[in-house]
């Protein structure tokens, strides 16, 4: 083959994603396996949503609404802005991406804390420009450290409040110093996937005051609270000058049918929403409680997942959990070596991870 590789996309490794329960099920000859590796909400989607997507099977011949209509109108009054100022996209990776096209080319870069979410980092490649990665300091962003790395090149920075993989967050305080810090000319991009877990009320929220600087731009998706990953739905609320040029990058019909009626009927169902981030918080707070009682560090956490720090090579610990069918993240990878990332899952799914830790820990390496 000849083929010439755009120089760009030399660099990039492609994004690892937690691999389906299936082909975990299927590689280590395990069943019923409890997977609280993806952020996932353990209660499933939305019954309202479900419903809503059987009903409307039998147009599944027609095109999508690729102007959102109905989505759109319900987000929109949600947060009381504009409908013209929400995008909405397959997941809000897809947004990630079009805010790159649309907004980078070469010799510019965008300023993102690490580690953090990798798709700002192979987005912002993939439109051939740099990413300029800044440390976390003690698992936090580095908000003075981010402003500090603003470089005339700079064209878009990204914060990801709560963090992911740390469960860190800023307070609307610090948010407010940094902004003042920023130049006028670029996108300040908020990913706020797990804002709805958020208890902290001095956590920064963008949409307590959406549009009010036109800099801001605020993704949310429904993968999570929502209990929708499957389905790939995200949203981003934005200046509508930003909003007018994804349109300019974005495929016609970047959200299916089934997707926009699943996020529009799970946003009705309150009691859902309500109950999902009741149990989450509970299963937070029950892991963290039990795996202190087992003389484990566990790092504070505003989202449904924290980090544990197992003391031992988490990859090992990750192999041998996996063989009692419990899936979790090892974060060696984010440079953690010691540590796994965990979310809430069920009360019987909690107990089970316990159980099964409890045994790999007495079981394994031995004691120094
Ligand atoms: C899970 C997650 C998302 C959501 O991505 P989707 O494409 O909407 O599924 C976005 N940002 C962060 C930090 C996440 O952890």
């Amino acid at each position: 083959m000849i083929l010439k590789i755009p120089e760009k996309l030399l660099s990039i490794a492609p994004y690892e994603p937690g691999k389906p329960i299936d082909e975990i099920e299927r590689e280590y000859g395990i069943q019923k396996s409890v997977k609280l590796a993806s952020n996932e909400n353990p209660l499933g989607p939305s019954p309202l949503a479900v419903e809503a997507v059987k009903q409307s099977l039998s147009e599944m011949h027609r095109y999508p609404d690729g102007s959102w209509h109905r989505l759109r109108q319900k987000i929109a009054e949600k947060f009381k802005v504009d409908p013209e100022t929400v995008i909405i996209g397959n997941g809000s990776d897809d947004i990630i991406a079009l805010l790159c096209h649309g907004f980078l080319s070469t010799n510019d870069n965008a300023v993102m804390p690490f580690p953090s979410f990798l798709m700002y980092d192979i987005s912002v490649r993939a439109a051939g420009a740099t990413p300029v990665r800044v440390p976390l300091d003690n698992l936090a962003i580095d908000l003075d450290a981010v402003a500090e790395a603003v470089d005339s090149n700079t064209r878009m920075v990204f914060l990801t409040n709560p963090n992911n993989p740390t469960a860190s967050h800023f307070s609307s305080n610090d948010f407010q110093r940094f902004i003042k810090k920023i130049p006028q000319d670029l996108l300040v991009v908020v990913d706020e996937a797990y804002i709805e877990f958020v208890r902290d009320p001095d956590t920064f929220n963008a949409l307590d005051n959406p549009l009010s600087d036109p800099r801001i731009v605020s993704l949310r998706t429904f993968s999570k609270v929502y209990g929708l990953a499957g389905f790939r739905v995200g949203y981003g609320i934005m200046d509508k000058s930003v909003a007018n040029i994804l349109h300019r990058v974005r495929q016609p019909f970047n959200v299916n049918s089934l997707a926009q009626v699943a996020a529009a009927a799970a946003m009705d169902d309150v009691d859902f929403l309500n109950t999902s981030i009741r149990v989450m918080h509970q299963g937070v707070d029950f892991l963290r409680a039990e795996l202190s009682a087992m003389g484990l560090t566990t790092h504070p956490t505003q989202t449904n997942f924290f980090l544990v720090d197992v003391a031992q090579d988490a990859r090992q610990v990750f192999q041998a959990l996996l063989r009692q069918g419990i899936i979790v993240r090892a974060m060696n990878a984010y440079g953690f070596d010691t540590c796994l990332r965990v979310n809430a899952g069920t009360e019987s799914e909690n107990r089970a991870f316990i159980q099964a830790l409890k045994k790999v820990l007495a079981g394994g390496s031995p004691k120094e």
